[in-house]
């Protein structure tokens, strides 16, 4: 989950994995039927990457998710980030969404750059496990974690309401480094800001992103004032008010 940087290292922690988990590998049936009902495309997904399920499982145990619904939770959180990766698209409801991750398309600002901006309340959880550990990570990678949080969060919520606090703290401590990178590009580098606002492609998966990620947090009953908005939403009217363009490799 946060820990996890690209999906290419996951692919290392998977196969590590993969013999270790074996023991334990049974995912609740329950939470899987659950699963198919409530995302048909989450299911399908789910099912494309079963040689995957077993080193997962263990994976998500490792991280402390105990309950059905938080590992399955888990497991496809990851699935997503590998499935994504797969196609360089964010998976979006079993669509996929351009640029991915691709660092061209996003603006040259790392975690490791954006740390020294950061405001006291953005500097939580996910800089502390997630952003000093990925230095050269960036908004592309922070977009792909909302995105995954954002696609299982509700189906965490809904069936297995006690064991959200550590996947909602994450999401909102991602959409806090957003704010981070929103704010840092907008005061400092405000160039890339306006082609940020302009790519097509980027605003489109940023701003859909962001907005899932809202929406699961209120499925999920957090409180508008607990939900970081304040950049993304200057972002999002910005964008709207910007011709789009489509030129990916401009700076
Ligand atoms: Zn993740």
């Amino acid at each position: 989950m946060i820990e996890n940087a690209p999906a290419r290292s996951l692919h290392a922690i998977v196969a590590g994995a993969f013999l270790l988990s074996f023991a334990n590998a049974a995912i609740a049936e329950d939470a899987t039927e659950a699963l198919a009902l409530w995302s048909p495309s989450l299911h399908r997904v789910y099912l494309a990457y079963q040689p995957y399920h077993a080193a997962l499982e263990g994976y998500a145990r490792r991280q402390g998710f105990h309950g059905p619904f938080e590992r399955l939770g888990t497991v496809v959180h990851e699935i997503i980030h590998l499935d994504s990766f797969r196609h360089q698209g964010f998976f979006i409801n079993g669509s996929y969404y351009e640029p991915y991750i691709k660092a061209r398309a996003w603006p040259e600002l790392t975690n490791e750059s954006v740390a020294p901006h950061l405001l006291s309340r953005e500097r939580g959880l996910v800089f502390d496990s997630y952003i000093r550990h990925a230095p050269k990570n960036h908004l592309g990678n922070i977009a792909d974690e909302i995105n995954a949080y954002g696609h299982v969060l509700p189906f965490v919520c809904q069936h297995e309401p006690a064991s959200t606090g550590k996947q909602v703290r994450s999401l909102i401590g991602f959409l806090y480094i957003v704010e981070g990178y929103l704010r840092t590009l907008r005061t400092v580098m405000p160039d890339k800001y306006q082609k940020l606002a302009a790519r097509r492609e980027t605003r489109g998966a940023l701003i859909l992103i962001i907005e899932r990620g809202w929406a699961a947090l209120r499925e999920c009953g957090i409180p508008d004032a607990a939900i970081p908005t304040y950049e993304a939403s200057q972002f999002i009217t910005k964008a709207r008010l910007t011709v789009p363009t489509r030129d990916l490799q401009e700076r």
